[in-house]
């Protein structure tokens, strides 16, 4: 029997809600208690649930890993800023990525944007492979895509926009054409946008992921993830793996990421604000060779910004290469006072980093650099601090790490230039 191909049936989608984004964040999934009237939900720490009589719990919760009520709030709240019905969520984002990869059948394909976080990258090459799911990689998905999908096989393809760490663009509606067209599913991971910049489900895609760790929670004090949709079958598949596989965040870490979740809004406009301020301010600059920032007119995707993003917005984050090479982006993450020297991004306070050396280290320098991802590269996640603290931040440790080291090679006789 040949396999036939069923186009993807579009799902019914979320009502649209009544309230607006804001309004939404503050109380989708925020009931006052009814008892008490508490206004802020009491933390359930209780891992089981009374039944009054054999299989008749008392109210809707039995054992606290298969679902509990700090969780569904947390849970109803992403659905309803991702304009989705369902959301699941999940110990970290690679435990989501890991539950959607662990649904599909041994023998199932993947097409993947190239530049995927480093531990997607990681699951897709080490993991899935064992448990004969296998994945391609396309450096420009949206011009070969069609041609990458094997009929009856492919089931998945997996975007990130903007990648990680160049800032790439990809547009989520011309893949999702192409994919729905021969049934297959598309993946959008929002990290690093979070749900108030970018709505993926909006743009065609089935399912979007979040590391919840960054923007959502956005304290830099959780590790969680979670992924939303509109389809009751994925919603059974998932919320079955959810139970089964165990990946599931403590009652704590759920309340706590949804109180995270409540000043989104706040969070991402300011963050995206200064990263303006930033990314104008390091273009300007004489020391720094390119910048990468989707909120900049001169991004090679910005018209892909302006029709995804909400007002256009470019997000938080951004990268920049400068003069100096190697050893001048080191010195600058060592330079800056306000933005601290860490992995990770979406955090309140402003966070700086070098790829090559470190988020994406383990990536073969041939292929790393393929993506844009050179030496002389520094990651930047703006927080919420002052703009003008930040600019006069980055100003300073250029001069001195440009100084430092270009001044270093002059004197040496070498010839630099940041290659
Ligand atoms: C951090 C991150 C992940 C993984 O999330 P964890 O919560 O660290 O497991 C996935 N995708 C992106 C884009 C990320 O930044």
């Amino acid at each position: 029997m040949t396999h036939q191909e069923q186009p993807v049936e579009t799902p019914p989608r979320a009502p649209s809600p009544e309230h607006r984004f804001a309004t939404l964040a503050v109380h989708a999934g925020a009931p006052h208690d009814p008892v008490t009237g508490a206004v802020i939900e009491p933390l359930s720490l209780s891992t089981t649930f009374e039944q009054t009589a054999v299989g008749k719990p008392v109210g809707q919760y039995e054992y606290s890993r298969s679902s509990n009520p700090n969780r569904d709030n947390f849970e109803k709240a992403v659905a309803a800023l991702e304009h989705a019905r369902y959301a699941l969520a999940f110990s970290s984002g690679s435990a989501a990525t890991a539950t959607i990869l662990q649904s599909l059948a041994s023998g199932s394909h993947v097409v993947s944007v190239s530049d995927v976080y480093g531990g997607t990258h990681r699951y897709f090459t080490k993991v899935a492979a064992a448990h004969g799911v296998h994945v391609t990689f396309s450096p420009s998905i949206e011009l070969d895509v069609e041609e990458l999908i094997r009929p009856g096989v492919t089931k998945l393809v997996w975007i990130e926009s903007p990648s990680n760490p160049t800032l790439s663009l990809v547009d989520i509606r011309a893949v999702a054409n192409i994919a729905h067209a021969h049934g297959i599913l598309v993946v959008v991971d929002n990290t690093f946008l979070s749900p108030y910049i970018q709505n993926p489900l909006d743009h065609g895609a089935d399912i979007v992921v979040h590391s919840v760790t960054k923007y959502i929670n956005g304290h830099s004090d959780v590790v969680m993830g979670c992924a939303a949709f509109n389809s009751a079958d994925l919603y059974s598949r998932l919320s079955f793996l959810q139970n089964a596989i165990g990946a599931v965040p403590s009652a704590f870490d759920a309340w706590l990421a949804h109180r995270g979740l409540k000043t989104l809004h706040l969070r991402a406009r300011e963050a995206s604000t200064n990263a303006t301020v930033v990314a104008t301010t390091l273009r300007a600059s004489p020391h720094v060779l390119a910048v990468n920032y989707p909120g900049l007119p001169s991004h090679p995707q910005h018209r892909i910004a302006l029709k995804q993003h909400r007002g256009g917005m470019g997000g938080g984050m951004l990268s920049f290469r400068l003069r100096g090479g190697k050893r001048a982006a080191e010195r600058f993450c060592q330079f800056t006072r306000v933005f601290t020297l860490a992995e990770s991004l979406g955090g309140v306070e402003s966070l700086v980093e070098v790829p090559s050396s470190m988020t994406h280290a383990g990536i073969p320098r041939e292929a790393r650099e393929a993506a844009g991802v050179f030496d002389d590269l520094v990651r930047v996640s703006c927080g919420v601090e002052d703009a003008e603290d930040l600019r006069e931040d980055v100003l300073q440790a250029l001069e001195k790490a440009v100084a430092e080291t270009v001044g270093k090679a002059e004197q040496n006789g070498e010839v630099m230039n940041g290659e």
